[in-house]
């Protein structure tokens, strides 16, 4: 099946080819460690979990390299940990503020269902392929030092810019807010800068005496750039393979475009004499609250642990996912809510079936469109609901067995594969079950097509029926004025 990506280079879906088949090479930047990660923060994780679950689906689980830095150098962990730990050393500050919020970070996103990426490094063990690349782009004439800083000149590079395509005026204007003056141009921005005593530093590049740090935008170009192009390299020309200094896809908030991105592009390509740094750049859209991007700076902000604390990581994540990548979403108490009977009816539905079978085909042709998880989430309430439905049109002796648990299976593996029905079945019962809500559409259909098949005297459908409604935590009553249901104490 052809995938196809919208890349925001070019401006356009495209058919995604990989270059290597074999090893199918994404990079998508990562969190910076100073806080904990609100829910905004957890759509591109959330979104770029689900192209590597579709990419390991469509090229094999172990040919594809998903690489999600961690930017554990910044200023804010600077201001953070000297606010936080006024009375200890600013080394010793940092690295409690940033193990801390590493480890949170890693078990939210890992309780929205996300998959470990298959490296995740962090910045600061790779200073020395930074540097290794600042001495690259000064030696090339597209950096230059200066008091004690290493920048690169944005004039050097004739066609900088073609990711945003923003115009240039715009570009300086947005540039001359931390305009320095030791800067050649107001757009040039930094690769390496001096730090002070106390503050993370290492030997600079360049024999800049003062020890220093790196800028964030060097920090991605260099890794994607060790893991994604300097390991794979041997893989390609052992098979034959032409290999362009670039990799397949880098994904990332569309907040990160300028300069971020931009940057990165201008980093790679000319220190590396590339055309292109990936082939295909994809960037999710906001999440936000009444209209505006979610963010710290806004102060409406939730923080992801604060949400788990009310719904299930799986609820979350249907949320995120009802909504296409490129769309901003608006994030909601009502949503949520709709996303947990949805999630509720279809583990009812579910049970504790096996889930073995393929994803459903029409499912993974809705992902391979641009990753249209809207298209996909509906495909998935048809494969809840048509067997009830279709069940009954059929007539009831095609129930259960063959089409019934098969129908389960389809959903089970499709959800699965989306990432979403993390837990086991049984444990959505017991909350279910506790929370008192049953999709009671579900429950009446199911009762329905239950008497039918009593009427036609097909009772082993009618006894299974009734085990399923079991395992939704609804016990049945037959009486002689008909069958009534409650939830079971
Ligand atoms: P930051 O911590 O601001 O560097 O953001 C980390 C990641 O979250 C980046 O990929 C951002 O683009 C993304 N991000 C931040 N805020 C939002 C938001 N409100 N909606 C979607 N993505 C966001
Ligand atoms: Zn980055």
């Amino acid at each position: 099946m052809e995938l196809k990506l919208y890349d925001t280079l070019t401006r356009e879906k495209r058919v995604f080819r990989p270059l290597d088949p074999a090893n199918v090479r994404m990079y998508v930047c990562g969190p910076t460690v100073y806080d904990f990660a609100h829910i905004g923060n957890a759509r591109p994780v959330i979104v770029f979990d689900v192209l590597f679950r579709l990419l390991r689906h469509l090229y094999g689980e172990g040919h594809v390299t998903y690489v999600r830095n961690i930017t554990d150098v910044d200023d804010k962990i600077n201001a953070r940990a000297a606010q936080e730990y006024p009375d200890l050393p600013l080394n010793e500050a940092i690295r409690k503020v940033t193990e801390a919020t590493d480890r949170q970070f890693h078990e939210d996103v890992a309780a929205l269902g996300c998959l470990p990426p298959t490296v995740e490094p962090r910045a600061t063990e790779n200073i020395a392929e930074m540097k290794a690349l600042i001495e690259r782009l000064v030696a090339s004439g597209n950096a230059y030092v200066k008091a004690d800083n290493v920048l690169f000149s944005v004039a050097s590079m004739p066609d900088y810019g073609k990711l945003s395509k923003r115009p240039l005026e715009e570009m300086i204007a947005g540039a001359r807010v931390e305009v320095a003056s030791y800067k050649r141009a107001p757009m040039d921005f930094v690769l390496w800068k001096p730090s002070k005593p106390g503050e993370p530093s290492w030997p600079s590049p360049c024999g800049i005496a003062t020890p220093g740090r790196p800028g964030w935008h060097t920090e991605c170009s260099a890794m994607a750039d060790r893991f994604l192009w300097a390991e794979a390299k041997s893989r390609l020309s052992q098979n034959g393979l032409s290999h362009p200094h670039q990799f397949d896809i880098h994904g990332g908030g569309a907040d990160l475009v300028f300069p971020h991105h931009e940057n990165e592009i201008a980093q790679t390509r000319c220190a590396f004499h590339t055309p292109l740094m990936a082939n295909f750049w994809v960037h999710n859209g906001f999440l936000q609250v009444e209209g505006r991007k979610m963010a710290k700076s806004e102060g409406n902000f939730v923080t992801i642990r604060e949400l788990l604390k009310d719904w299930p990581g799986e609820v979350l994540r249907f949320n995120m996912l009802r909504t296409h990548y490129r769309q901003p979403i608006d994030w909601t108490v009502k949503g949520l809510e709709e996303g947990a009977k949805v999630i509720d009816g279809w583990s009812g539905f579910i049970g504790n079936c096996d889930p073995v079978g393929q994803p459903d085909q029409i499912f993974i042709e809705a992902l391979c469109d641009d990753l249209n998880t809207p298209q996909a989430i509906a495909r998935l309430h048809q494969m809840a609901h048509p067997p009830v439905a279709g069940l009954i049109m059929a007539g009831v002796t095609m129930l259960g067995d063959r089409i019934g648990q098969e129908a389960q299976r389809h959903l089970k593996s499709s959800a699965m594969l989306m990432g979403l029905l993390a837990k086991t079945a049984s444990e959505h019962h017991a909350a279910r079950i506790k929370a008192a809500s049953v999709d009671t559409v579900a429950v009446e259909l199911l009762i329905s097509t239950r008497n039918e098949a009593r009427k036609q005297r097909n009772f082993s459908a009618a006894d299974r029926i009734r085990d399923e409604l079991a395992k939704m935590g609804v016990v049945l009553h037959d009486t002689k004025d008909g069958t009534t249901w409650e939830i079971a104490r």
